[in-house]
């Protein structure tokens, strides 16, 4: 498949847009009575006649069906799990922890100067993916509109690692192991169309340190995404 080929075969051509960008965008269109900001749902139940949501501000509402649309850490599905389990429904696949394959490092820079970065000056978004040469890494880099730069490392491991292994350790998760994790990339080469060649880490030097994070890429479809009157939707099924 070509690039120029997506717009005829899914109808719209690919935006790359920042998060806070989109969040801004979607809450300008949702009427504000409509969205609780900074509450958290806690507890679900369901009977026969309805579903409950306890939340944290001590709220409980009720209702019809629950959806749930609360991303891959999902409270309503761990709920629903729980209820499966004790009803000795629940399919060994979906009772066993969200794995984890690959260590990913995720940055967007500050507003760059485009001589230091001539691609940005180009209109659309200039994509690029690298793949180590006998290295367990590829890493991405892509122009945003505001002449910023966001870039996306990820890190393959030997073997496949899930938050329950005796051997995980949440030290390898803060902003230290960032830190780490930026060292050990620093020299990766990436393309800018500048004539000094540039690498990983002069990216890494124009990010800010609260826009760099190392996430962990869990990766798991689960098998059951609907019971009685609760359904999930998203990264959550
Ligand atoms: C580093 C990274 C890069 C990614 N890049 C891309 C990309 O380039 N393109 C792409 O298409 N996808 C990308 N994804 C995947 C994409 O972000 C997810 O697939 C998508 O956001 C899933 O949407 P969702 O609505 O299921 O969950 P989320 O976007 O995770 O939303 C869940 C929401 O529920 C809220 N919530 C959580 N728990 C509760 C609770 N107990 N009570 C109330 N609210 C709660 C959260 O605050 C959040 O707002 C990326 C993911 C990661 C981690």
């Amino acid at each position: 498949m070509k690039f120029g080929d997506v717009p005829e075969l899914f109808g719209y051509e690919n935006y790359i847009i920042a998060r806070p960008v989109l969040y801004n965008f979607l809450h300008s269109k949702v009427p504000k009575e409509r969205i609780h900001m900074g509450v958290k749902i806690t507890e679900t139940s369901q009977n026969d006649n309805g579903v409950k949501i306890h939340c944290s501000n001590g709220a409980v509402c009720e209702g019809d069906i629950l959806v749930g649309a609360d991303g891959a850490y999902s409270i309503v599905r761990q709920n629903m799990y729980n209820q499966l389990k004790a009803e000795k429904k629940l399919s060994p696949t979906d009772a066993k922890p969200l794995p984890y394959s690959t260590e990913c490092l995720v940055g967007q820079t500050r507003v760059l100067d485009l001589g230091d970065f001539p691609r940005l000056n180009q209109e659309d978004c200039q994509f690029r993916n690298i793949v180590g040469d006998n290295k367990p890494y590829s890493w991405m880099t892509f122009t945003m509109k505001d002449n910023t730069l966001c870039y996306v490392i990820v890190k393959y491991l030997d073997q496949e690692k899930s938050k329950h292994d005796g051997s995980f350790n949440n030290s390898e998760w803060g902003s230290k192991a960032a830190k780490a994790f930026c060292k050990e990339v620093q020299d990766f080469p990436i393309v800018s169309g500048s004539k000094k060649p540039l690498t990983l880490g002069d990216l890494i030097a124009w990010t800010d340190k609260d826009k760099i994070s190392k996430v962990m890429l869990e990766e798991k479809v689960f098998e059951t995404w609907y019971h009685g009157r609760i359904v999930l939707l998203g990264d959550g099924e």
